[in-house]
């Protein structure tokens, strides 16, 4: 093993092919640097070059309205006014998209990704939601000025409360269904809900007639919990411009993730710690991500078989020799990183494998950096550790992650490593088949609208387009990009 495997020896693509901007001072933030030295190759997925003067343009217009500029200033004052904005004489230069902080870390990284794509579309800029700990965890993505909301932003109670909801007046669904909304009637603000609750008047938000109206608004605010960046393509003139952003479809997030997000000091240190310490010196890295959902949750047998006969079966993991023969002299060094709640899971498989022979004569060392168990969101600590877990995923060279979990296809998109995904278990029993090898490393939308806009309106959303289908790890419904 040579040093060239532990994180922190840069010289590479450090802006990952013009993703990424050189206006920063690299010590505010090294995983900006560094983190492609985390992934020992680089992506094979190439940012287009249209996606990159995109993002440059973005940066520009983030500057010219962020917070503390005139034009911010000036935007927050018509919210006191609450004009009519049918009247074009009052549109000011900018116009923003709030972010919403809520649920886990994956459904936030996710939802914080499908925002800044709608802004990119339609050339809105984007704030965040600040009042939880937005920036423990993640530094500035954009140079010379900031994406946090200031705390005194008038729509927002500080401290946190769920302030907004499908009942409340501004909401843009419920606006349309009352038709409470038109081309004469247009606020200066309307409240987005983009939850798994959310009516098909919500998720329908994106088409080109409902786009009309909501481009005119200059504040959106919206509270999303699901990856709905794959609806996005149901909309002709976003498609246009979507096809040109990302020629190749399923690297939306990928691409996306590595630009936007990038961890804090304090995480990065985290991470780069636990890789030098145990994954830097293996040959090969398999991730597993084991997330129980339901109640109860914990260890549980029929998920421990799970992970052996998927891991075992798709030949992820070796089968133990029974022949006792000597460990081979090959001695290939495998390293599982284990991430899940509960610390069982990687206890047994290290009783499994330690001081055992394998059929493949390698030696399987299993490291899983907490066990939480259970969720704590917003607290700082948690939040950190679960962070820097989705970048060692990341970084392995294989992944297997549970269904429906935002934090197992955060680990894997970023990683740009597709999937195999453990099916969600029914009635404590193994599901047979264990899993399956995902042909896509989107994240899935998993509460996705069941038909497209106007004129597919009436054809199922899974038959709209040919690269956005159904996901392979829900039951049914969901859509990703393939
Ligand atoms: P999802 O619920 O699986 O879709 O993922 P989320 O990330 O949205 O929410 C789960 C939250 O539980 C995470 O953000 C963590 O706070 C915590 N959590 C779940 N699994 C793990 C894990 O493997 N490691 C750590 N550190 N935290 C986890």
């Amino acid at each position: 093993t040579t040093n060239d495997s532990k994180v922190l020896d840069t010289p590479r693509d450090t802006l990952i092919g013009g993703l990424l901007t050189a206006d920063f001072d690299e010590a505010s933030c090294l995983s900006r640097y560094q983190k492609s030295s985390l992934y020992r190759k680089p992506s094979p997925y190439k940012p287009s070059e249209y996606l990159v003067s995109k993002l440059r343009s973005y940066e520009m217009l983030h500057r010219r309205c962020g917070p503390d500029t005139k034009a911010y200033k000036e935007a927050t004052e018509s919210l006191n006014r609450d004009e009519n904005y049918a009247d074009k004489s009052l549109n000011g230069e900018c116009r923003y998209v709030v972010w919403m902080a809520g649920y886990g870390l994956g459904n936030r990284m996710l939802t914080l990704a499908s925002v800044f794509l709608y802004a990119l579309l339609t050339e809105r800029v984007i704030l965040v939601d600040n009042r939880k700990d937005v920036s423990d965890l993640l530094c500035e993505p954009f140079p010379g000025t900031s994406w946090l909301l200031p705390l005194d932003f008038k729509l927002m109670k500080y401290p946190y409360g769920y302030d907004y909801n499908k009942e409340y007046p501004r909401c843009y669904g419920t606006m349309s269904e009352n038709h409470s909304i038109n081309s004469s009637s247009i606020p200066s603000y309307l409240y987005m809900h983009l939850l798994h609750d959310s009516r098909d008047s919500d998720k329908m938000f994106f088409c080109q007639k409902d786009q009309d109206l909501i481009d005119k608004v200059p504040w959106l605010i919206v509270q999303a919990n699901v990856y709905f960046a794959p609806s996005l393509w149901f909309n002709p003139t976003f498609q246009t411009e979507l096809v040109k952003l990302f020629p190749e479809k399923e690297t939306v997030f990928h691409h996306l993730a590595r630009y936007l997000f990038h961890p804090t000091n304090q995480v990065w240190d985290m991470v780069t710690e636990y890789y030098n310490a145990h994954l830097s010196k293996a040959e090969e890295r398999l991730g597993i991500q084991i997330r129980v959902f339901g109640n109860p949750a914990g260890y549980f047998k029929h998920v421990m078989d799970q992970i052996v006969g998927c891991t075992q079966r798709e030949k992820l993991l070796p089968e133990l020799d029974t022949q006792e023969v000597e460990i081979s002299k090959t001695k290939k060094h495998k390293a599982v990183l284990v991430a899940s709640l509960y610390p069982e899971y990687s206890q047994n498989l290290t009783k499994m494998y330690s001081n055992r022979p394998t059929s493949t004569g390698e030696i399987v060392e299993v490291y899983q950096p907490s066990g939480e168990r259970v969720q704590q969101t917003d607290t700082k600590i948690h939040d950190q550790k679960a962070l820097a877990e989705m970048y060692l995923m990341s970084s392995t060279d294989k992944i297997v992650t549970s269904a429906r979990s935002t934090f197992g296809y955060v680990s894997y998109s970023l990683g740009g490593l597709k999937p195999w995904l453990l099916y969600q278990p029914t009635n404590f029993t193994t599901p047979n088949p264990p899993c399956l090898r995902s042909t896509s490393m989107e994240p899935c939308f998993l509460t996705p609208p069941s038909h497209g806009c106007e004129a597919d309106w009436g054809t199922n959303s899974g038959k709209i387009l040919p690269f956005v289908r159904h996901c392979e790890d829900i039951m049914y419904g969901g859509l990703k990009l393939y």
